[in-house]
């Protein structure tokens, strides 16, 4: 692993600000990276992780910095429950752990460090000293990923029979025998003008 301010300075950067979540984050990752017993997670290790997020705020940017894992590389995966929470996944001895970030660790942050009066600086500073187990709870955690989740494969592309596009394996609907997107399916998040 890097020192943690090197961590802070590509977060930084990748995020546009630092800020409490992100260090929330980086701590977060970090500890998950400790669970799995993963110590080189963007180079010796870097095709063992798939890591799930849970929320679209501030500590979900911190994490691929730390594990490497990003959406492009079908390695980090988004499921939106509004928690700041994250599942690493160690694909190579197939266990996974689930890190929560406590509801507590505020209130932790502000008895630590009364004297800062910035709500962002006191949980900065916390966040970098309080130990893991008053940030986060963990649980160990099965889960499943099917082929086409995984980082790397290759399978075959689809066509919509309704509008035409094409689809990446095993995200089509068939429908009384027509291969049809997610959006043409139903699940379309976007009303076409
Ligand atoms: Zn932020
Ligand atoms: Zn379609």
């Amino acid at each position: 692993m890097k020192p943690f301010d090197d961590y802070v300075a590509l977060a930084e950067q990748a995020h546009g600000h630092m800020c409490a979540g992100q260090i929330l984050g980086l701590r977060m990752a970090l500890y998950g990276m400790k669970l799995l017993g993963i110590d080189d997670p963007t180079g010796r290790d870097r095709k063992r992780l798939v890591t799930f997020v849970e929320i679209d705020r501030c500590a979900t940017d911190a994490i691929p910095i730390v594990t490497g894992c990003r959406m492009g590389k079908r390695a980090l995966k988004f499921r939106d429950f509004g928690k700041v929470a994250a599942t690493f996944c160690d694909l190579k001895d197939d266990r996974a752990v689930r890190v929560v970030a406590l509801e507590t660790s505020k209130a932790r942050a502000k008895a630590l460090h009364p004297e800062i009066a910035d709500k962002n600086q006191q949980q900065m500073c916390a966040y970098r000293e309080l130990p893991d187990e008053d940030l986060f709870s963990r649980q160990w955690v099965k889960v499943t990923l099917g082929p086409e989740e995984f980082p790397g494969y290759k399978g075959e592309r689809r066509t919509c029979a309704e509008c035409g596009e094409g689809i990446n394996f095993k995200r089509e609907v068939v429908r009384d025998g027509r291969v049809l997107c997610k959006a043409c399916a139903g699940e379309r998040y976007y009303t076409p003008l």
